[in-house]
């Protein structure tokens, strides 16, 4: 595939400078696999409570293979049979997956136009359907929507159970927006998951991690699998929060261009709505389908999410996505 914008990956890599360093770690890390490696990864715990800030320790963090195993193991400690979670389609299609392996019932409430939840449809949906454990996408997949900390602080205020704010793309959110670390302090049910997949670049490595009241990260220790984060992937982890400002250069030029098609989209006849991620979910498609083949004929893989007259596409280098609104350009709407 010459351009891969469909499953919201950094299509950067990583920078030179980094890659040394972490190729020195696992070096290091290599010579040590003979032993299991460090069961509570404190050295990665004490590497993403720098990284986050907000006054949190490593106390707060947990970390796993990637945030979908994040999400398995907090509905595997506070989901399961006979309990239920509640989410807002269109998000994050893995959070119904994992909530059906993990057996627990997943129920699904409409949004506001646009996308949005508003305080007031988020405690509508909690008071009718009780869930033990509420699931937010912040900023939301597959529609890049904005959530405002209001309706978070409502879910948290409205739930007896659990609320997950999925904060897998909080890093392309604007410069200086709060995210849900800033709610944490007083609220020991809160739960923020993020991963090192879409702005570190670091899809292919499976680290994500989440943060939150100690009584939560010890309750994941009960069903986790002994040793479940390789030394490798620690040392690599470690190797790259060392390098995060490095790592994280391109998120700039990846708004950019994610901000280019927010203006050159509806130029096409493609109509937009807001994104604060790394992709751009646009209307105005009379046959997703048909556009998807034809933008693969050419080469381009972007995503039918599904939704009718829509198609998401990631934001790429500069190049990946002028030849994406070129070959769009030339099929026309
Ligand atoms: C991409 C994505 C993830 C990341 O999953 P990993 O397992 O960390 O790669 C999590 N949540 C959302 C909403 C995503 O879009």
């Amino acid at each position: 595939m010459r351009v891969a914008l469909n499953v919201n990956e950094n299509t950067h890599v990583i920078p030179e400078a980094a890659v040394t360093d972490i190729v020195a770690a696992l070096a290091v890390a290599v010579r040590g696999v003979n032993r299991y490696p460090d069961r509570e990864f404190t050295e990665l715990r004490d590497s993403l409570a720098s990284y986050l800030g907000h006054g949190l320790t490593p106390d707060n963090i947990w970390a796993a293979n990637g945030s979908n195993e994040i999400l398995q193991q907090i509905l595997m400690a506070f989901g399961g049979s006979g309990r239920s979670v509640l989410g807002f389609p269109p998000t994050y299609s893995m959070h119904s997956i994992i909530a059906n392996g993990t057996g627990t019932t997943w129920v699904g409430a409409e949004r506001d136009a646009e996308y949005g939840i508003s305080p007031a449809t988020v405690v509508r949906a909690i008071e009718r359907v009780d869930p033990d454990v509420v699931f937010l996408c912040s900023p939301n997949n597959p529609t890049g929507t904005p959530l405002h900390l209001d309706t978070i602080a409502a879910a948290y205020a409205a739930t007896r159970g659990i609320l997950v704010v999925d904060e897998a793309y909080a890093e392309f959110m604007p410069d200086g927006q709060p995210t849900a670390l800033t709610l944490l302090p007083g609220r020991e049910r809160l739960i923020v998951s993020r991963t090192m997949s879409k702005a570190f670049a670091f899809a292919g490595a499976r680290v994500g991690y989440l943060a939150a009241d100690p009584a939560v990260t010890d309750a994941l220790r009960l069903v986790r699998l002994p040793y479940h984060l390789s030394s490798l992937t620690q040392a690599a982890a470690i190797a790259a929060l060392a390098n995060a400002p490095a790592m994280l250069a391109m998120v700039d030029d990846i708004k950019q261009q994610r901000d280019r098609l927010l203006i050159e989209l509806p130029k096409l006849g493609y109509p937009t709505g807001l994104s604060w991620s790394n992709f751009v979910l646009f209307g105005g498609v009379a046959d997703p389908h048909a556009v998807w083949e034809a933008l693969l004929e050419q080469g381009i893989l972007i995503r039918d999410v599904g939704i009718a007259h829509h198609l998401r596409v990631t934001a790429g280098t500069e190049a990946e996505t002028t030849t994406f609104l070129e070959a769009l350009a030339r099929i026309g709407a």
